[in-house]
């Protein structure tokens, strides 16, 4: 099979060509992130305009770079689920024009799902695995037993780990450094916390009292304002100024980050463990989304699980951050495991949440 992927779930209009090996045949992007920096966050409005401006050309590019027909497609898949409701719809309602222009199959797909089975596009893996999906709006622990059967173990209570990213790579107006200025907020923390020390600032550590696998990032967020406030004041720092000592507070930032998402996984890992829950002769987990382009976060995780013999897969940035060839893929797997195919095309909705799986977080200690 050959299969179309359309992604228009948040601020990304992505199209892809894939084949059931997981060729990339042909693919098109277009990134709204200068335009939502602009404006110093997502405008749901101008997400969907956009998403409305640049869809069909996108499309169009992707198929053209195939060298595929709309006629040689087994099938359309597109992001329904979840995302913000004005962006989705835009996808959707293409897809169900052209599905209808073409009679082909269309497979609505789950965005967290495309997340997690991206890494079985570019690694061998094989089913059950562990999953920790980091991104701009989701933190989530998961054990993949099939294409359509996941186990939630833990999620964020708050915030995602790329919103709070995003939001003090604001406060600290990492945007006025010009090297810096086209760059997404956990980029540009990534890229001065190299230069920083990591042990500058004290950060506490979330949820240390709860043995589950939940992960929060509020109070991480809310210690970086206070920081940041209190050393504006010492330095009399004013306006757009950028804080002398900013390369400490990313390293320090990101360092409580990694820390207590390591913490987290390192208790998913024991629990699998203990629960026998993965094969004992290959347990694998995936780390995807948008913030496992991190490096910092990929090496910790790294010691993490060669400390306890667990293979890490990480698929390459490019397809960790949203993109229509997980997409595609995801419509790949689904085809052929026989399931997925929409019946009705008018019932197919949008729906802005939707958990990830069956929940077993409340049983996880
Ligand atoms: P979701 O997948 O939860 O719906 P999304 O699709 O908006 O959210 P992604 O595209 O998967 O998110 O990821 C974008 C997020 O990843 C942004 O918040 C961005 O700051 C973060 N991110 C990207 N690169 C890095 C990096 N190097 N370090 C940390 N965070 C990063
Ligand atoms: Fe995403």
């Amino acid at each position: 099979p050959v299969i179309l992927g359309i992604e228009t779930s948040c601020d990304d209009t992505g199209a892809a060509v894939v084949d059931a090996d997981g060729n990339i045949l042909g693919e098109a992007l277009h990134s709204q992130l200068q335009i939502h920096l602009e404006h110093g966050g997502i405008i749901p409005p101008i997400a969907r305009d956009l998403h409305h401006k640049h869809i069909q050309g996108i499309v169009n590019m992707a198929l053209e770079r195939s060298q595929c027909e709309l006629k040689d497609l087994s099938a359309i898949a597109t992001t329904v689920k979840p995302g913000l409701p004005l962006s989705l719809s835009v996808g959707l309602k293409y897809s169900k024009q052209l599905v209808k222009e073409t009679s082909k199959p269309f497979i609505p797909i789950h965005h967290m799902e495309a997340h997690a089975l991206t890494a079985r596009m570019v690694h061998n893996i094989e089913f059950p695995f562990l999953v920790l999906l980091a991104s701009g709006g989701h933190c989530q622990l998961a054990i993949v037993r099939n294409v359509d059967d996941f186990l939630l173990l833990g999620s964020t209570l708050d915030d995602a780990p790329g919103e709070a990213f995003d939001k003090i790579a604001r406060r600290l107006k990492l945007r006025n450094i010009p090297a810096l200025s086209t760059v997404g907020g956990g980029q540009a923390i990534e890229t001065l916390a190299k230069e920083g020390n990591s042990q500058a600032f004290n950060f506490p550590t979330p949820l240390s009292k709860y043995r589950d696998c939940n992960f929060s990032f509020a109070g991480l967020k809310f210690r970086a304002y206070k920081i940041i406030t209190a050393e504006e004041k010492k330095h009399d720092i004013i306006g757009d100024l950028i804080l002398p000592n900013v390369a400490d507070i990313c390293a320090s930032f990101q360092h409580a980050i990694a820390n207590h998402i390591v913490k987290r996984v390192h208790r998913a890992l024991l629990f699998c463990e203990l629960e026998e829950l993965l094969p004992v002769n290959k347990k694998v987990l995936v780390v995807s989304g948008g913030v496992a382009c991190n490096h910092y976060i990929r090496a910790v995780l790294k010691l993490v699980c060669d400390h306890i013999d667990f293979e890490l897969v990480c698929p390459p940035p490019k397809l960790c951050t949203d993109n229509g060839i997980m997409i595609a893929w995801n419509g790949i797997e689904r085809y052929k495991a026989g399931i997925g195919i929409a019946e009705n095309l008018d019932e197919v909705d949008i729906q802005a949440k939707c958990p990830l799986g069956k929940d077993i977080s409340k049983s996880v200690e």
